[in-house]
C-alpha cells in the first residue's frame, strides 16, 4: 500500500521528505518547473516502496503510510497522489483540481495551521 500526502503539505512543502525518499517518488522536487505553483507535494503510488522514510521527516505528519490509513476526510487527496506526474501539464491539473475541491470542502482544516491539522483530521 502506498504511502499518501495529505493537507498539512499545503502551506508548508518544505520537501523534507523528498530528499530522504530513496527512490525519488515525491514530486515536484524543488528543481522541477512545477514546484513553485504546486499546492502541495505527491508521492506515486507505483514507485513508492514503503519504505517509511518519509513519515518522521515530515514537520506536520502529512504523510499516512497507506491508503487504507488515510482518514476520511483526506480520501481526496489518495486520488490526487495517484493522479499526479511531474512534466505531465494535465496530470498536474487533475491532482491541483483536487486539491482545491478538498481545500473548499474543509475551511475547517484550512483555517488551521499546517501543524495542527493532522491532529484534526479524524479516523
Ligand atoms: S515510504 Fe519511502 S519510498 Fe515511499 S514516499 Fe516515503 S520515503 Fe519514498
Ligand atoms: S515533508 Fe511533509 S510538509 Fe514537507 S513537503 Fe513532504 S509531505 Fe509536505
Amino acid at each position: 500500500m502506498p504511502f499518501v500526502i495529505t493537507d498539512p503539505c499545503i502551506g508548508t512543502k518544505d520537501s523534507a521528505c523528498v530528499d530522504v525518499c530513496p527512490v525519488d517518488c515525491i514530486h515536484p522536487r524543488k528543481d522541477e518547473p512545477e514546484f513553485e505553483t504546486a499546492t502541495m507535494l505527491y508521492i506515486h503510488p507505483e514507485e513508492c516502496i514503503d519504505c517509511g522514510a518519509c513519515v518522521p521527516a515530515c514537520p506536520v505528519a502529512a504523510i499516512y503510510d497507506s491508503t487504507d490509513s488515510t482518514p476520511s476526510t483526506q480520501k481526496s487527496l489518495v486520488e490526487a497522489n495517484a493522479l499526479y506526474r511531474a512534466g505531465d501539464p494535465d496530470a498536474v491539473a487533475r491532482a491541483e483540481t483536487i486539491v482545491k475541491a478538498h481545500e473548499a470542502a474543509h475551511p475547517e482544516l484550512m483555517s488551521l495551521p499546517p501543524a495542527e491539522r493532522a491532529a484534526a483530521h479524524g479516523t
